[in-house]
């Protein structure tokens, strides 16, 4: 069996931590760096690889929370628990309205699945809807996505690409004050592109629940969704 001849001696198998970016970045792409050696791509027809995968979907829901004073829960998943930010008027579709979002703590992950209503007198007491979910991805330029995204959390400057029912394509979240770190405050809005639509009221346009069709008042009154009910 032929195999191509060596242009050059291997670089080095592993690379230890802690040497920096450059290393964590050759440790990413060492995985092919076998499968690459034994071909020579201007023969073969198959594949070089190194597309880096589409970068990883993350969990995404918006619930929509009539507490004492109405507003909706934007909930991003990184690194095992879901971030939160409370937006007193909800997302727009267009790309000129900057929403104030407050950032809250942190959500598990279970909690997107939560729909109903939390007692009066509780905290957060009120009735909760998912108004809409789905998956997001990173929507920045760093070439790792997750990286990406713990660094563009850090520097308050969140760029996300939304794969929800309702919500869809390139948003950010930047933040605009810094103060206790749970209580931040950032401006969400709409990036341009195919989904932006400005003069709109997404808010407004979408009442019910994007995982049962109620209704708040439905939701309060305990009624089953639309959907179990057939
Ligand atoms: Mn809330």
């Amino acid at each position: 069996m032929a195999t191509k001849q060596r242009k050059a001696p291997p670089k080095r198998a592993s690379s230890k931590p802690g040497r920096g970016r450059a290393a964590s970045r050759r440790a990413v792409q060492e995985p092919l760096a076998e499968y690459r050696r034994k071909r020579d791509f201007t023969r073969t027809g198959e594949p070089k690889g190194g597309r880096r995968s589409a970068a990883p979907k993350l969990a995404y829901v918006i619930q929509k929370h009539a507490a004492s004073h109405l507003h909706f829960d934007l909930r991003l998943e990184l690194d095992g628990v879901m971030k939160s930010w409370a937006v007193p008027k909800g997302p727009s579709l267009d790309p000129s309205v900057k929403r104030l979002a407050m950032e809250v703590e942190d959500h598990p992950i279970e909690y997107n699945a939560f729909e109903g209503t939390i007692p009066q007198g509780e905290y957060g007491g009120g009735t909760v809807m998912i108004w809409d979910r789905g998956t997001y991805r990173y929507g920045g330029t760093d070439a790792d996505p997750i990286g990406g995204l713990r660094r563009g959390y850090a520097k308050g400057d969140f760029k996300f690409v939304l794969q929800g029912k309702r919500l869809k394509g390139s948003w950010v979240l930047v933040r605009t004050r810094r103060g206790d770190p749970r209580r931040s405050q950032w401006l969400l809005f709409k990036h341009r592109d195919e989904f932006a639509e400005p003069g709109s009221d997404v808010v407004g346009k979408y009442q019910t629940s994007a995982a049962t069709g109620r209704t708040i008042e439905e939701i309060a009154a305990g009624k089953r969704g639309r959907r179990s009910a057939g």
